[in-house]
């Protein structure tokens, strides 16, 4: 009997399909004739996906393109259903429907709530569910540490070992990698890949002018061109793009953020992984190929694999290694709401130098890189004590490579604290200091980053030690935190600082 695959929006890659018969010449043995009926794929655009919440329109744009990209290639083996709901479109097709574990504890709760569809193991991550569970397991009461996790799935994989033994000797070239700009001399690395639009892209553009017409949506930020790969091949070609061009600068210039450079040597692969286009295992394998065949140095090799097949998969595993009610906690109790500058990304709003500058990345592109999105965007959320359930909403729906299940830990646990310590041991909080070794905002801002009080305070130098004064009681027991807390003692200004900021508030700085 033929099957019918029902594909998420983020399940477009031939490897949530490759146990199908798909197409012409595809069909084999199976009916009484030797033949097989061929197999179809069910995708599902629903409109009240982008009623219900204020997506960033490139976002809406990226994933609508690679859904009606992936339609075109599959051809008539694709039902593209353009419905207000997923039930109307299910209900449309009868019999049982086969759909790969999805993405969010939502979706696998209405997909397991269906008796006509049968729920098949995840795709699109390195580590199985069950390898996971063994190796939590086998942890007993020590903390879930990412670089256990990471050298377990070196080991388990094959990636960059020579035998039992980490290629070069080390598991961890940080100490190589994230310099300083000015250090590195500037960016001395090629520029990202672009794809370039076609018709599937220009008709996804006049839907969504069209639906904002209707008054049936509302979209935040800028779109177009469209900077991200929507098919598995603009991925592939990012891919090879980025491994011959720019991964030998990844590692030096990983944690650096350049007013001009928004990109860096990142790779921008995060929206087409996350919409299953590539394989985080072929991503691996390619970068270590690069290393092999020395076109690319161990350090930077090594901090990208890292990032992959790492953090990546940590994160996808702690989503659900946690309750789901882990996306509501509030260890430091912050209640404030986000501020419509902030939530409508108003970078002209704010001085501040790096926050504005961050601002309008999310803007223009709805993505900026790991560290303006920890250090600057979250920072200053968990210095003002923002809700951590509003940011993470907010967060998912300006980011192009936003998902529940990777932005609740890396917003609730890691950039928030939100968790008590789950993700980090210790609060991500930093002064302008920080931003200014990191950077080169602070030489053009109108605030000075050695400034705690007064016109010229640093908002993230002062907002961090009112953070401190805030939640002194709540971080007294993490013993991380002791030296960062006495030196509150030492600030004679503290109740100055205290009051300024609190008269700041959350207005733009
Ligand atoms: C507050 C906050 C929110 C984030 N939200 C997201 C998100 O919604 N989606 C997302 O994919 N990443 C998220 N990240 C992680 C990381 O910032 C992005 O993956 C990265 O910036 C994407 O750009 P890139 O593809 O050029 O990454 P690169 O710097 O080139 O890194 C390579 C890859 O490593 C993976 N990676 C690295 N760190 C993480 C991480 N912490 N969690 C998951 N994957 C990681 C990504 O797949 C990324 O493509 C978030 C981080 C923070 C601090
Ligand atoms: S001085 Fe402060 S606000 Fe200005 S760019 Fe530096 S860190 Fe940002």
């Amino acid at each position: 009997m033929a099957a019918v695959r029902w594909l998420f929006g983020d399940q477009l890659g031939p490897h949530f399909t490759d146990d199908l018969a798909l197409g012409p010449g595809r069909s084999t043995a199976g009916g009484t004739d030797g033949s097989r009926d061929l197999d179809r794929v069910l995708l599902v655009e629903s409109r009240q996906v982008f009623a219900r919440r204020r997506f960033h329109r490139a976002k809406a744009h990226l994933v609508l393109s690679a859904m009606r990209h992936r339609a075109a290639e599959l051809g008539d083996s694709c039902m593209y259903a353009r419905v207000g709901t997923y039930t109307e479109a299910l209900d449309a097709v009868a019999g049982t429907k086969t759909v790969r574990h999805p993405t969010s504890h939502a979706a696998l709760r209405f997909v397991r709530g269906r008796s006509d569809v049968s729920v098949l193991p995840p795709r699109g991550f390195a580590t199985s569910q069950a390898d996971f569970a063994a190796w939590a397991d086998g942890r007993g009461t020590r903390r879930l540490l990412l670089e256990d996790f990471y050298r377990d799935a070196r080991r388990r994989h094959g990636v960059l070992m020579d035998g039992d033994e980490p290629v070069g000797g080390r598991w961890n070239f940080d100490a190589d990698n994230r310099e300083p700009p000015r250090r590195a001399g500037g960016l001395d690395v090629r520029g990202p890949w672009w794809p370039t639009e076609d018709g599937v892209d220009a008709g996804v553009r006049e839907d969504l002018d069209r639906w904002v017409r209707d008054g049936d949506v509302a979209f935040v930020g800028h779109d177009g061109p469209r900077r991200f790969a929507a098919t598995r091949g603009e991925a592939l070609t990012a891919l090879e793009h980025f491994v011959a061009h720019r991964l030998a600068g990844f590692g030096p210039h990983e944690d650096a953020m350049l007013a001009g450079e928004p990109w860096m040597a990142h790779s921008l692969l995060s929206a087409p992984m996350n919409l299953g286009l590539l394989d985080p295992l072929e991503v691996v394998a390619r970068a270590e190929r690069a290393y092999r065949e020395g076109a690319a140095p161990l350090a930077s090799v090594e901090g990208f694999v890292r990032q992959v097949l790492g953090w990546r998969d940590y994160v996808w595993h702690l989503y659900w290694h946690q309750p789901p009610d882990y996306r509501r906690r509030n260890a430091l109790q912050a209640g404030t709401p986000l501020p419509d500058w902030f939530a409508d990304l108003d970078a002209d709003a704010v001085q501040a130098r790096c926050l504005s500058s961050v601002l309008a990345g999310v803007r223009d592109h709805g993505w900026v890189h790991h560290v303006p999105r920890l250090m600057v965007l979250g920072n200053w959320a968990l210095q003002r004590g923002i809700d951590p359930g509003a940011l993470t909403d907010w967060f998912h729906r300006s980011f192009v490579d936003g998902y529940d299940w990777v932005m609740v830990p890396n917003v609730v646990g890691m950039s928030q604290y939100a968790d008590g310590g789950v993700m980090a041991t210790k609060p991500y909080a930093s002064g302008g200091s920080y931003i200014d070794r990191m950077s080169d905002y602070c030489g053009g801002c109108r605030f000075s980053p050695r400034r705690r009080v007064g016109p010229d305070a640093c908002p993230y130098t002062a907002g961090y030690w009112a953070f401190l004064a805030r939640n002194r009681p709540r971080l007294t027991a993490n013993h991380r935190m002791a030296q960062p807390l006495s030196g509150l003692d030492r600030l004679r200004d503290l109740d100055a600082l205290v009051d300024q900021e609190t008269r700041r508030g959350t207005e733009a700085p």
